[in-house]
């Protein structure tokens, strides 16, 4: 008999901080032990002690087609027996850049790195290099990985500079960053007039997806492109999670406005460690070696990373239709779950778009970070272990999105519904 995960997570915190390596795994936000994982197949994730269970984390999103995808399954295996590195360029990697450029409306080229994080600390670097200018402006709630610059809060005023939000970020680092709420054009407005000709870059996820849900209201990512075209700031969308997701050219193709530059990640590299950030070749052409803002990384463009990565971005651009079938499915589930709550009487707002969605256990509508933390995140712990018990993995935090693949089937769709309701009567009886 292999361990439990009570064992597996007792041990995991003698040798690893916390047991973990990334927090949010760690269950802090809504209590019990971690499940350990042995493997995962279509909807399925299966821990180490046999239970198997409806997931919808999907890897937080690289798993579009669902876990252990036979095409990127078999490419790796592939890509493996001719050595995993060389650290030399590859006929592979010019037929993903070409796909990303083709696929991405505003990408005309692009660079491969090994993560989210290193796509967006590179391409703040690059705008910065490029307009020669110091200074961002990020929205709150907006998460763009780990980087020093992204870990700022608001500074107590609303056009004060920001603050550190993790010790070891410097004030000077944190001076760099400036905060505005979500949604909020007044206050990007406020803070470019207070800081004259010293904006490089505006970055956002454009369909945020860091603070569980939350979808752009009317003329927002508009005003923010005129403002950054009145001002010559770049504008960077952060579409680590909604790129390839939410169409194939991610939510700029979706939503029809364009940025300067856009960073990747998840499933373009279909559970690999792979990030890449593009955009205007006028801008790309600024960094090294052709340009001289520095970029670079021993193992950027690995062989198996691109052959998990192109299998998957070729899969999406042969099967356009994937899209309005997942749309279909996130619609089907939220439907689905809204009418329980509804019957429930319990304060509830959903967000969804295609195959992304929030619970939110609060009656106001959230449209930003402020209204995402009016929701009842006890009550969603509850909830969390109440699906679990049901059967439904679901992402152990009320501040995600929650990521839907083509491997749920009508079924699943089902069974999800009603492990839901089941966990709401129990929870309100
Ligand atoms: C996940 C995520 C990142 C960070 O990517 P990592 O690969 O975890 O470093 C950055 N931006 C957004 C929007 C993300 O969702």
């Amino acid at each position: 008999m292999s361990k439990t995960s009570a064992k597996l997570f007792a041990e995991a915190q003698k040798y690893i901080p916390g047991g973990v390596n990334s927090p949010v795994r760690a269950f802090k936000a809504v209590g019990g032990n971690p499940l350990f994982i042995k493997k995962a197949k279509g909807p399925y994730l299966q821990d180490v002690e046999g239970r198997k269970y409806i997931e919808l984390i999907n890897s937080w999103g690289p798993m579009l087609f669902g876990h252990a995808f036979e095409p990127v399954e078999k490419a790796v295996k592939k890509a493996m027996k001719r050595s995993p590195s060389f650290g030399a360029p590859t006929a592979l990697e010019v037929r993903i850049a070409q796909l990303i450029c083709e696929l991405v409306p505003s990408i005309e080229k692009v660079r491969m790195v090994n993560s989210g994080t290193e796509a967006t600390m590179s391409a703040i670097r690059v705008a910065r290099g490029y307009t020669g200018k110091d200074k961002i402006i990020k929205m709150e709630g907006c998460y763009h990985g780990h980087g020093d610059s992204f870990l700022i809060a608001a500074g107590s005023g609303a056009i004060t500079m920001g603050e550190p939000n993790s010790p070891g970020v410097t004030k000077g680092t944190a001076q760099d960053t400036l905060l505005a709420p979500y949604n909020d054009l007044e206050a990007v407005k406020k803070l470019i007039a207070a800081n004259p000709d010293q904006i490089a870059a505006i970055i956002l996820e454009p369909i945020p997806g860091n603070m569980g849900l939350v979808l752009p209201q009317e003329d927002y990512l508009e005003g923010l492109r005129a403002l950054c075209d009145a001002h010559k700031i770049v504008l960077i969308f952060d579409e680590v999670m909604t790129g390839f997701r939410l169409a194939a050219g991610g939510a700029q193709e979706r939503l029809g406005v364009t940025p300067d530059l856009t960073t990747l990640g998840k499933i373009i590299g279909g559970g690999m460690p792979v990030g890449a950030y593009g955009g205007k070749a006028e801008i790309m052409d600024f960094v090294s070696p052709v340009g001289p803002v520095y970029q670079a990384g021993t193992l950027s463009g690995n062989p198996i990373a691109m052959a998990a990565g192109y299998t998957m971005l070729k899969h999406i651009a042969e099967h356009p239709d994937v899209y309005s079938h997942l749309d279909a499915i996130g619609e089907e589930i939220t439907d689905g779950i809204g009418e329980v709550m509804q019957a429930s009487g319990l304060p509830y707002s959903i967000n969804q778009i295609g195959s992304m969605y929030s619970l939110f256990f609060t009656e106001k509508e959230v449209t930003d970070f402020e209204s995402a933390k009016g929701s009842n995140t006890e009550f969603f712990g509850k909830y969390f272990q109440a699906m679990l018990k049901h059967g439904v993995y679901l992402a152990p935090s009320q501040f995600e999105s929650l990521f839907l693949s083509t491997a749920l089937k009508p079924k699943h769709i089902k069974a999800i519904i009603k492990a839901h309701k089941h966990s709401i009567e129990e929870l309100t009886n």
